[in-house]
């Protein structure tokens, strides 16, 4: 490999080339990222180089951690393990990516089980797609004016919503939503632009959005912008 050493603090190891693995390559390597992309099959190490999504695509079996040495994964900061479908191998590849000395390394999971069990052989963030994106469509299926949601953990979320027309002509006082609702907010955008530091004073106009963090359940209390 003729990647220097110092330089893969900003390049990352993608680990299965299925469609999240491929999206995460794909989207890193737009972004500018040197991205070293592998996949244990030819077909899908051929594809993923035809449609270019990394800066380069091997064909390495990631349960093999003399494969992985030889490719310098143990130099990469960051690795993400994306093998959903291969229970063994996804837990092989994510101990073999922290044995190597990989400092943060995400793995993908399928159920709960393979997650424990990820987190249990050293995966520093553990993402579940699938479930995660089902959660979202629903949530803004059901949720009047939800823009967005991340869960932080099953109890806690940020989410973004258009404000509810009962705010509109209040300020972040008057709403007292910490008190009320026990949320906080975190910003506010306004004709398109995001205020991340508000002020108690910032009065809410009617289609602002508000960017907020709390309970799940403190969070559904909050009124529902009518749309
Ligand atoms: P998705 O659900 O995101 O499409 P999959 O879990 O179906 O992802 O795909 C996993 C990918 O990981 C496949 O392309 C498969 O060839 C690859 N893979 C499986 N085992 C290994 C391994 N030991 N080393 C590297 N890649 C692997």
């Amino acid at each position: 490999m003729g990647w220097l050493k110092k330089e893969r603090r900003n390049q990352f190891l993608i680990i299965g080339l299925g469609r999240f693995g491929t999206s995460v390559a794909r989207t890193l390597h737009n972004l500018g990222y040197d991205v070293l992309a592998v996949d244990a099959e030819e077909e899908r190490v051929r594809r993923a180089a035809c449609e270019n999504i990394a800066t380069q695509v091997l064909q390495v079996n990631a349960t093999d951690p003399d494969a992985l040495k030889q490719i310098g994964a143990g130099e990469f900061q960051v690795a993400v393990v994306a093998i959903g479908s291969f229970l063994q191998e996804s837990i092989l590849a994510t101990l073999n990516a922290k044995e190597m000395g990989i400092a943060y390394v995400v793995a993908k999971a399928t159920t709960p089980i393979h997650g424990a069990v990820l987190e249990k052989v050293g995966a520093d963030r553990v993402v579940y797609p699938e479930s995660d994106m089902g959660r979202n469509v629903a949530l803004s299926l059901t949720s009047r004016g939800m823009l967005e949601s991340l869960q932080l953990d099953p109890e806690h979320s940020i989410v973004e919503v258009v404000a509810p027309r009962e705010f509109t002509g209040q300020t972040l006082r008057d709403l007292d939503l910490r008190r009320r609702f026990r949320v906080n907010v975190l910003a506010l955008r306004h004709d398109g632009r995001f205020n991340v530091n508000p002020d108690p004073d910032d009065r809410i106009g009617a289609g602002d959005i508000i960017v907020m963090i709390g309970a799940n359940r403190d969070l559904d209390q909050l009124p529902k912008a009518d749309l």
